[in-house]
């Protein structure tokens, strides 16, 4: 018998109002795994994770973790099984300290319990945050607020970390870092679903991708399979 995948979106349809956003998504992911969403803006990338973490409402198919059909249940439970979504855009509170924001991200009973420890783990992987525990979240650069909402979501102690677009808006320099740090991360055992419009950044770190285009999946495979791949090239590594 063929053991429950960690997610397994089948057949995920979502849409805003009248205005489809997402039809017929098919997805799954191993624990561990880092796997990539790729795609033009308006692909429906940033609304298939919104699906998994019950942000929108599923019009057909199912998203399910350890088999768990996530629909059947109340949205909190959600980041409970150790889903953390980071949002496009960097969200931090812009008032408060760098380490509020931290604290805030351990919300669920059991992140909270082990908070102080996973904080120690946060600032090993970003000492530039540790040195700035005091520092209102809004002054910080683009790239510290980027790590701090990277951050935040490892509060949870996920075991599935869903990043859209990590290095939207950053320098050059500043993106090198983050997608080294999100390295870190996988190495560490966190499964990574990454939202990047970034392919070939994209697929020097994840293992497998999805490419989607007009809401549908129209391509999948290894990173090497899709780094080879002519419309691939053509579409988006500018080959
Ligand atoms: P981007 O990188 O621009 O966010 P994306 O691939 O993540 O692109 P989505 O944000 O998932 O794409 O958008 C999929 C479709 O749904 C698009 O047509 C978009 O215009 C629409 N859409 C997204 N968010 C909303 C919303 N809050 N209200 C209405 N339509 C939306």
């Amino acid at each position: 018998p063929q053991e429950a995948r960690m997610l397994d979106l089948s057949g995920v349809s979502a849409s805003y109002g009248s205005v489809p956003a997402i039809n017929n998504i098919s997805l799954t992911m191993g624990e561990g795994e880092a796997v990539g969403l790729l795609g033009a803006n308006g692909a429906g990338k940033s609304t298939t994770l919104r699906a998994v973490s019950g942000l929108v409402k599923l019009s057909a198919g199912h998203v399910r973790f350890d088999g768990i059909d996530l629909a059947s249940l109340p949205p909190h439970r959600i980041p409970e099984l150790g889903i953390a979504h980071v949002p496009e855009g960097r969200q931090v509170f812009p008032d408060m300290t760098v380490q509020e924001n931290l604290e805030i991200g351990a919300y669920v009973p059991k992140a909270k319990a082990e908070r102080a420890r996973t904080l120690d783990l946060v600032y090993g992987i970003f000492p530039r945050l540790a040195d700035r525990k005091k520092q209102l979240a809004g002054t910080m650069s683009g790239g510290e607020q980027q790590m701090l909402a990277v951050g935040r979501g490892l509060m949870l102690k996920p075991r599935l970390l869903m990043l859209d677009e990590p290095s939207l808006g950053l320098a050059p320099v500043m993106t090198d870092v983050t997608f080294e740090k999100i390295g870190e991360i996988h190495k560490m055992g966190t499964a990574i679903l990454l939202v990047e419009q970034n392919v070939s950044r994209a697929l020097s770190l994840v293992q497998r991708a999805y490419v989607l285009e007009s809401g549908t999946v129209i391509m999948h495979g290894s990173s090497a399979e899709l780094a080879n791949n002519k419309q691939v090239q053509a579409a988006y590594l500018g080959i």
